[in-house]
């Protein structure tokens, strides 16, 4: 298929500008930390508790997000190696042994930048069994202090008063005793309100551009675009000055798409036919992410909804933090990720996209490293394929393991579920008849 149905964009948005000078920032401020005595909280995406963190006056550094962007860079395959040289199973998550290699071939960062031991290791989701033996790694390694936050598993599909008690009681009883003595701080309950304030106005825009997907053509791909968008706001940057003024300049720019008839900008350029629109489950692949994304946008295929974007918080079914119950709303927001939700909660929510979202297929990206998503992903298929009657793909790799991302398999199975939507398409449209 040819790339005829893109056009190639003029400049970067000012939105991505912003988001680009607000990494820069953060990762010098992380690189100056020693001697500026700036200090850093190492934690992981879903559950963060960056608002509690940075009330502090810390700076939240995530494993995965650097672990992400070494892949993105070409140098998770050396890092996994040095990994593996060093005993870990080709089975482990590769997010893990990336961490390890690019720690043991001196914690450079993803802009070139050395990054800070770390002063706390905060392990705030517990969801993913593997998270506990990264900390394990990283505590041997760094001998750093520790603090768990245990974040019970929505195993009923809901939160109960228990279970939010549970939670907060280990909110005031041991990570606030833990970052206030890596701070050196007390606890500001005023200053984490407006930490959580603003994270709440960030939130209401990222929304609304997830959303602008429901127009046709979609003006976001809402997968591979939407990584960037969530981006801020599942890292180091909620709760900031920052993060609202690049969800507010996101928005606009959206809105503005919408109000042109525009589609989604692609890696090589706008895309101007949206063929299908479809809801993907699961992690990209990072190592080859912009070739994976040329493989749906040659085709004209728009991610218009993703499971992904939901892993550091579900916005979209009406969560926002909110300012008034500090502690209850970061439990809350904790429990509420979606890997944090069981199984029919997923089946439920991704059924909500397909349908919402005008969909015309479900397709699963199913990772090897990944356990969290993984784990139900083919039972999940075929239950929303039998609420919403559209077609499930399902296509697999990793994350940031280059060898476990074939493009010519992946490109077969991608053309031939295309094939089958035109088929299905052509089939439940009406005859024309003669006049
Ligand atoms: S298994 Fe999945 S959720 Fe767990 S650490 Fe690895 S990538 Fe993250």
């Amino acid at each position: 298929m040819s790339t005829t149905t893109l056009e190639r964009p003029a400049q970067k948005d000012r939105s991505q500008l912003r988001q680009k000078a607000m990494i820069a920032d953060h990762y010098s401020r992380l690189a100056q930390g020693p001697e500026s005595g700036e200090r850093c909280v190492y934690t992981f995406v879903p559950g963060n508790l960056t608002e509690l963190v940075r009330s502090f006056g810390l700076l939240p550094v995530l494993p995965e997000i650097n672990a992400l962007q070494s892949a993105m860079r070409g140098k998770s395959k050396e890092y996994i190696a040095i990994a593996e040289k060093a005993g870990h199973s080709e089975d482990v998550c590769t997010y893990v042994k990336c961490d390890y290699g690019m720690m043991k071939a001196g914690n450079v960062g993803p802009t070139g930048e050395r990054l800070p031991q770390p002063d706390l290791l905060l392990l705030s989701y517990t969801g993913c069994f593997t998270f506990m033996k990264w900390f394990e790694i990283l505590r041997e390694e760094y001998a750093a202090p520790t603090v768990m936050l245990h974040v019970p598993y929505q195993a009923g599909g809901r939160v109960t008063p228990a279970m939010r008690d549970y939670v907060v009681a280990q909110l005031r009883e041991k990570v606030i005793p833990a970052l206030e003595q890596v701070s050196g701080r007390k606890y500001d309950e005023d200053r984490l309100k407006e930490c959580l304030a603003r994270s709440a106005r960030a939130e209401d825009d990222l929304v609304a551009v997830l959303e602008s997907a429901k127009h046709r053509p979609s003006p976001i791909d809402a997968y591979f675009g939407g990584v960037y968008y969530v981006g801020p706001i599942f890292s180091a940057f909620r709760g900031t000055e920052d993060a609202c003024l690049y969800y507010q300049e996101l928005r606009e720019e959206v809105e503005e798409r919408v109000r042109l008839g525009l589609g989604p900008i692609t890696p090589d350029g706008q895309l101007t036919r949206e063929r299908f629109r479809l809801v993907v489950e699961g992690p990209p692949n990072w190592t080859h992410f912009h070739e994976f994304w040329r493989l749906f946008a040659d085709e004209g295929a728009v991610v218009v909804a993703s499971t992904y974007t939901k892993v550091g918080g579900v916005y979209d079914t009406g969560f926002r933090h909110d300012p008034e119950h500090p502690l209850e709303t970061l439990a809350d927001y904790c429990m509420g990720c979606y890997t944090n939700l069981n199984l029919p909660s997923r089946v439920e929510l991704i059924s909500r996209y397909v349908t919402d979202y005008e969909a015309d297929g479900l397709l699963i990206h199913s990772i090897k490293s990944c356990n969290s998503f993984s784990a139900g992903q083919l039972a999940m298929l075929r239950e929303i394929e039998q609420r919403c009657g559209k077609p499930g793909g399902f296509i697999e790799s990793d994350l940031v393991d280059p060898r476990y991302f074939s493009p010519a398999n992946v490109r077969n199975r991608l053309e031939s579920y295309f094939q089958m939507l035109d088929q299905r398409r052509a089939a439940s449209e009406p005859m024309a008849v003669p006049a």
